[in-house]
């Protein structure tokens, strides 16, 4: 429910009620640990002021004056954090048990940034597989808060690619073909009206089998998408294709590169400005999913049992020389990361949630990287500030990533202390987008049943 001008004259005499539905009024939220994205220590026992939508004091608790008629929260023994953001998602595709383009559609889309926003994502960015005007609309209307119970959803438009990479059920069915400079350049301008920040292209051998799209087609990408304002987030794990991405100004990663080499860190001090998305889960999940079985309760109350088994099957009994393989590449992968963290590249928080390889469980996926991340080697502090301030900078979302005054409302509120350990974060007590609490309840019976949001 969300106050009205009415509801907020009560609030004045009734200020429990305004603590049930805190906007638009003021609500003192006291009492928590509050980490607040920057990366400093927590405040223990903190107090901080939500307006409408904004936090607009941040402190101790007792040092912060609250307006009269203020709703007041007690937090005691809770821990704050800042709602958390992916960076890199395919947004519309999966539901339930199928995955494909007939899914994408305004209700499932909406669903996912509803899932995102019970799991305390209070942004996501769906990674060049949206197609049609459907997305440019959902992105305005998440973005100025018509839907309060979801997240923000993020576009890069249609992605680039070469034709070899396009079929009908890789969700680049729609993809904008890239064949020639010209053409690469007439693709990025159509893509300049839509107002991205991003734009996704593939560079990728899969795994040997296909040419990938050539220097010269890239290399036209990256400069007509400079030449108008937009960065380029690029799939390529192989770090030959990586370099010469690197070689020709490439923005983002939009996955972590298969291997880092001394050449690699040196490119990249070269682009300080370029960055890198996690996405630690793919590569590791065959060798790391504890949460399936039994499943953990956050799963089991979103998504339907016959999703969970065919998980289970999925990483049951696998070969033993399979796994062999991925806790190699694995331990490649961790070495690589902390290379980059060495040299001080910035790595924000990407999840590939609904992508090709399934029952990803969007919105609980942030969750499970920000585990992949302290197992490469973060501390639960710097995983946090990467999947939050870290990850809003690199979406130029201003607005969110830190529990400040001036900026968005958007927090999770915790049972324990993801601190002490990062898979704390999955003891959600409440989540607020915007100062709204997000009715996680309502959300839950229409994830379990299967049911319509009204
Ligand atoms: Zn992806």
């Amino acid at each position: 429910m969300r106050c009205s001008v009415s509801i907020t004259i009560l609030c004045i005499s009734a200020a429990a009620l305004c603590a049930q539905a805190p906007v638009p009024g003021a609500t003192l939220y006291e009492g928590a640990r509050l980490i607040t994205g920057e990366g400093a220590a927590p405040i223990e026992n903190s107090a901080f002021l939500v307006e409408g939508s904004r936090f607009t004091r941040v402190g101790r608790k007792g040092e912060v004056p609250a307006p009269v008629g203020a709703a007041r929260v007690d937090l005691t023994g809770k821990t704050v954090i800042p709602a958390l953001i992916d960076g890199h998602s395919h947004i519309g595709y999966m539901r339930n048990m199928t995955s494909g383009a007939q899914n994408y559609t305004r209700d499932n889309i909406l669903d996912h940034m509803r899932r995102f926003a019970y799991f305390g994502v209070a942004a996501s960015q769906a990674m060049g597989t949206d197609f049609g005007e459907l997305p440019y609309q959902i992105r305005e209307e998440t973005m100025t808060g018509k839907h309060p119970n979801a997240a923000r959803f993020l576009t890069a438009g249609r992605g680039l690619a070469p034709l070899i990479e396009i079929t009908p059920d890789n969700m680049r069915h729609d993809a904008l073909v890239v064949t020639t400079e010209a053409g690469a350049r007439a693709n990025v301008q159509e893509l300049a009206t839509r107002k991205l920040r991003f734009i996704k292209t593939w560079v990728d051998t899969r795994g040997g089998a296909i040419k990938p799209l050539s220097p010269e087609l890239y290399r036209a990408i990256i400069d007509e998408a400079h030449r108008n304002n937009l960065r380029v987030a690029v799939h390529a794990t192989d770090p030959p294709e990586a370099k010469g991405l690197l070689r020709a100004g490439i923005d983002v990663f939009a996955h972590m590169i298969s291997d880092v080499d001394d050449e690699m860190i040196e490119l990249f001090k070269q682009h300080p400005n370029t960055v890198v998305l996690s996405v630690l889960g793919t590569p590791r999940r065959p060798i790391y999913i504890p949460w399936i079985n039994p499943p953990h309760p956050l799963i089991a109350e979103t998504v339907l049992p016959e999703q969970i088994a065919r998980l289970q099957r999925r990483f049951h009994g696998k070969d033993p020389k399979e796994i062999a393989k991925v806790t190699e590449d694995w331990e490649k992968l961790k070495r690589g990361v902390a290379k980059l963290r060495a040299a001080g590249v910035k790595i924000g928080l990407g999840t590939d949630g609904g992508g090709q390889s399934g029952d990803q469980f969007l919105g609980w996926t942030a969750h499970t990287e920000l585990e992949h991340m302290v197992a490469a080697g973060f501390t639960p502090a710097e995983a946090l500030v990467a999947a939050t301030r870290t990850t809003a900078e690199i979406m130029g979302l201003d607005d969110l990533g830190m529990v400040a005054a001036g900026k968005s409302a958007d927090f999770v509120v915790l049972d324990a202390n993801p601190l002490d350990d990062i898979t704390n974060t999955r003891k959600i007590s409440q989540v607020y987008l915007r100062g709204f609490r997000i009715e996680r309840a309502r959300l839950r019976t229409v994830f379990m049943n299967g049911a319509a949001y009204r």
